[in-house]
């Protein structure tokens, strides 16, 4: 059988059924998401303009020093509220390597938020190893609008542990477990 690349290559007809499905586009948007922020939210809607299917992927390990507020589980649960209304959105957990996650699930980009510079040393090294490590995935990185710019999972946690009102920066799913949880 001959592949569709191959046909491409050499300028032979692409049927229209097979150059829809080579098309898919699959992002996988990885993070802690713990929990899931209004600028999360953002970064991920914003993929709907390119992409035909977002994933979020959630790690299963901690990426921050501190406990997790949320198990993995609970944050999926937020995560799949949130986007509820989203067909083309999916949430999922993972564990490894996030070049072997990407390759199981068929995706080209990777998304990545960035807010401000000191985001960027951290996620350019990122981007630079998993390109070493897989050179068909790209990472692709997505600025927020200007209200979420400041806006970051450990401040809305740090915030919201010490009494402050954080019912601005996350959607009511996430604001009523952040309650329940620290006010328990
Ligand atoms: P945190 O939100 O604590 O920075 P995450 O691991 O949950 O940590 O973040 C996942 C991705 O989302 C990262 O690329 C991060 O830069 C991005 N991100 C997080 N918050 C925002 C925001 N307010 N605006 C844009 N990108 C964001």
């Amino acid at each position: 059988m001959r592949s569709r690349s191959a046909d491409r290559q050499k300028g032979r007809p692409v049927t229209r059924k097979s150059a829809s499905a080579e098309r898919t586009v699959v992002a996988i948007y990885p993070g802690s998401f713990d929990p899931v922020t209004l600028g999360h939210e953002d970064i991920a809607r914003r993929c709907l303009s390119f992409a035909d299917q977002v994933i979020i992927a959630v790690t299963q390990h901690a990426t921050h020093a501190k406990k997790p507020l949320f198990t993995v589980q609970e944050r999926l649960e937020m995560l799949r509220e949130v986007f509820a209304g989203e067909k083309r959105i999916a949430c999922t957990a993972f564990d490894g390597l996030l070049v072997d996650f990407a390759r199981e699930r068929g995706a080209r980009f990777v998304i990545r938020g960035l807010r401000a510079v000191s985001d960027f040393e951290y996620e350019f090294q990122m981007a630079q190893m998993n390109r070493e490590l897989s050179a068909d995935l790209e990472t692709l990185f997505l600025i927020p609008d200007l209200a979420f710019s400041f806006l970051s999972a450990s401040l809305v946690r740090e915030v919201a542990s010490l009494g402050g009102d954080v019912s601005r920066f996350v959607s009511q799913p996430v604001f009523r477990r952040l309650e329940k949880r620290l006010r328990a």
